[in-house]
């Protein structure tokens, strides 16, 4: 697929890049608020679109070791947090394939368009993840 997309998301509020504002994530892709990153708290997300990862990377963490892979904004190229490839750890595994957004590189923008049907539906054709 050499033809880059990027996704506009509609829902009740849309994560998006703080430097350029680039769609990252839906309010209702959130899976957990307390997590932390290397800026401060963040935010587990199921999916994000419009970002790019790079390779991967064993890290040592407070709950075990990770493979992770860096996640950044594909227009403004900020690194925004983490993907996790690999947990090795059985409790930690429902985290692979998540993306760690930091608080402190996106905005939580309200949308408030309740009749915007489109949410994740929109992300569905550039993710190969079965709907859960
Ligand atoms: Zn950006």
């Amino acid at each position: 697929m050499g033809k880059q997309y990027r996704v506009y998301l509609a829902g009740e509020s849309v994560f998006v890049c703080r430097q350029c504002g680039n769609h990252l994530a839906v309010g209702e892709s959130v899976i957990s608020k307390q997590f932390h990153g290397q800026h401060g708290r963040a935010l587990l997300v199921d999916h994000a679109v419009n970002v790019y990862c790079g390779k991967a990377d064993e890290r040592e963490m407070r709950t075990g070791k990770h493979t992770v892979r860096d996640v950044s904004c594909k227009v403004c190229h900020t690194v925004l947090g983490w993907k996790y490839d690999l947990a090795y750890e059985f409790e930690q595994k429902y985290k692979e394939n998540k993306y760690i957004l930091e608080r402190e590189m996106i905005t939580e923008r309200p949308e408030g368009r309740r009749d915007a049907k489109p949410r994740i539906e929109e992300v569905a054709m550039l993710s190969r993840r079965s709907p859960a």
